[in-house]
């Protein structure tokens, strides 16, 4: 059995706006109450809600993360937000390298790497996405691609303390297609060897989230693989009851 605690963090994306952000977080704030729980509990929700949902988790176990920040401590750069924004907020965590956010925003690992430096420095924990697309995995690329990602998004002092892995395969990203067990469980090992190849020891204390298309139906499966410490979790973290069923099943 892992010693690793499962995370479980639900990416709300560009979803939500006061009342509907404010309700979801505290129906799980509600369902954690003041027991204990085999697992942790994050929420990323949109930046203008950080705030409110912050105040709403605040005396709670529920974490709330940010889903990016900027490289820089702050300065010209109008739209963006600063690691240090969200940790003045209350945030724990903030989400880097989403794929969309490579996609959308031309993110590349130079840049994530960046943001996680950043993220430590304000005492946040880095939640390092990393995943290959359809033709990449299609054309047997998918192991040096997660590779190349890992080695060049996480920088070194990456412990498991301050830095989580995120493998979410881009053709399972809201399709409703998941990632096998099998196929999860390969990818994730082979993450975990080069976690362990570079920091040694240390290597086997990371966390290693999957992601695409997490559900209450197939959670179990995938919570329950050997290195998979959690889910980071779109659609269905929108749902507190399935949400909430998501983490229940990796007790
Ligand atoms: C995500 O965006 O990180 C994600 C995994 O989305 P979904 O669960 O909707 O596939």
């Amino acid at each position: 059995m892992s010693q690793r605690r499962p995370l479980i963090a639900g990416n709300w994306k560009m979803n939500g706006t006061s009342s509907g952000g404010a309700a979801l977080a505290q129906g799980l704030v509600d369902r954690l109450g003041k027991g204990t729980h085999g697992f942790d509990m994050l929420v990323c929700p949109p930046a203008t809600l950080c705030a409110p949902i912050c105040d709403i988790a605040g005396g709670s176990s529920l974490y709330v993360g940010g889903q990016d920040c900027h490289a820089a401590e702050k300065g010209a750069h109008t739209g963006d937000i600063s690691a240090a924004m969200l940790r003045d907020l209350g945030c724990a965590h903030v989400i880097l390298g989403h794929s969309e956010r490579r996609a959308d925003h031309g993110e590349s690992d130079a840049t994530v790497n960046a943001k996680t430096k950043a993220a430590w420095a304000a005492g946040l924990i880095a939640i390092v996405c990393v995943g290959e697309t359809e033709t990449e995995r299609d054309g047997g690329k998918t192991l040096d691609v997660v590779g190349g990602q890992v080695a060049g998004s996480v920088p070194d002092g990456a412990t498991g303390a301050n830095t989580v892995i995120a493998y979410e395969p881009v053709w399972a990203i809201g399709t409703g297609r998941t990632a096998s067990p099998d196929e999860a469980q390969a990818v994730h090992a082979f993450i975990r060897s080069k976690l362990v190849e570079r920091f040694g020891g240390e290597g086997d204390t990371f966390r290693i989230l999957y992601g695409g298309s997490m559900k209450p139906g197939n959670a179990a499966e995938l919570l329950a693989l050997k290195d998979v410490d959690g889910g980071l979790i779109g659609g269905a973290s929108l749902v507190a009851d399935d949400f909430w069923a998501i983490a229940a099943a990796s007790r």
